[in-house]
């Protein structure tokens, strides 16, 4: 079965062929404090930097999960109160978990709409932005988180990008604390989540100084300055995803060919009869999942018959559940799986 869902989505083929390496090599049972773990998380570290373009002074954690990333940077970056810009199931849940803790609140706006950042300005504290929303299929550009950014100086701006980082470029000078978990762009096994944040963020959470908990961030920061994590992390994924990025060409790379399937995807779609991009608007539509809309009797046949034929589509999320189905553009998939796909689909 070929998986098309966006995320846990299609593995890299040679997965398998990593989990039997790290045997071999012991892996599995190192020890989180021993030189062999130090040295596979500083070179997977470095890679990640290298790989991703992410700027030399950004610091980059392992997390067990994005979920995880909402908690931390709500116990330990928030000074007083976080702002939520959303339009999906993501970012109202970001915002939901962020509630219980903090103080938090909820600017949403449209899954047609896009930004206006001259009407988003003098916020401090934290905004957080999801940079693209899995649920619906939209994102907010690079362009506009660095708007956001020059409009407010005085803000944390944080960004989840867990189904977009490591499927196309991110300006990450545009904002200080990126996230993401691997079952997504990164054609990984689920269990493992990153987060990537500039020194500002790191100096407002050292300033604050919450040190309540296993995961609080200047805790974490001082256990990655050894290379290592202040609990015992997922030793095997970080293994994977090492030689993942060791493979992986650089990010500039990936991100044409994410582009260029988005868009044969973008001109299949509108030249089908019955089936059609859910978003309308060019501007907001996300390059890495692509939800499609029909009647809900089509929704159910595309699902059935393509699942007849070995190829699993995302289910539509939420309240789109019966109108959608998603499509996952994501680097792991093959360009003979996506030509079945869309052969598939050529009778809609
Ligand atoms: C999948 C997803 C999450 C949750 O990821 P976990 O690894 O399950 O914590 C959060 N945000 C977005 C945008 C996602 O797509």
């Amino acid at each position: 079965m070929i998986s098309f869902y966006p995320g846990p989505s299609r593995i890299h083929n040679r997965i398998p062929k990593y989990v039997s390496d790290a045997a071999k090599e012991g892996i599995l049972s190192a020890n989180h404090r021993s030189e062999a773990f130090v040295q596979l998380s500083q070179k997977t570290i470095e890679l990640l930097h290298a790989k991703l373009d992410v700027p030399p002074n950004y610091t980059i954690l392992f997390t067990s999960s994005a979920t995880e990333c909402w908690e931390i940077i709500a116990q330990s970056v928030i000074r007083e109160k976080s702002y939520h810009l959303y339009n999906g199931a993501f970012g109202q849940k970001w915002f939901d978990y962020t509630q219980r803790l903090r103080s938090a609140e909820a600017l949403p706006f449209g899954t047609e709409e896009s930004l206006e950042p001259t009407a988003l300005t003098g916020f401090n504290d934290v905004i957080c932005i999801t940079q693209n929303e899995t649920s619906n299929g939209t994102q907010v550009s690079n362009v506009l988180i660095k708007a956001l950014r020059q409009n407010n100086p005085d803000a944390i701006l944080a960004v989840d990008a867990t189904s977009s980082l490591a499927g196309i470029k991110l300006s990450y000078k545009s904002a200080d604390i990126w996230f993401a978990s691997v079952q997504k762009c990164f054609g990984l096994p689920a269990g493992l989540g990153l987060m990537i944040c500039a020194p500002r963020a790191i100096a407002q959470a050292l300033q604050i100084g919450e040190k309540s908990h296993y995961n609080s961030l200047g805790f974490m920061v001082e256990m990655m300055n050894k290379w290592q994590t202040s609990f015992t992390p997922n030793v095997l994924a970080i293994y994977m995803l090492m030689r993942v990025m060791d493979d992986s060409p650089a990010i500039a790379e990936v991100h044409k060919k994410t582009l260029n399937r988005y868009k044969a995807w973008t001109k299949f779609l509108s030249e089908r009869a019955s089936i059609k991009m859910l978003i309308d608007h060019r501007d907001v539509r996300s390059y890495t999942v692509i939800p499609v809309t029909s009647s809900a009797e089509i929704v159910e046949q595309v699902k059935s018959e393509a699942k007849e034929i070995g190829l699993l589509l995302g289910e539509g999320y939420g309240a789109w559940k019966p109108n959608t189905f998603r499509i996952a553009n994501f680097p792991a998939l093959k360009k003979k799986e996506i030509k079945k796909l869309m052969k598939f689909l050529e009778k809609f």
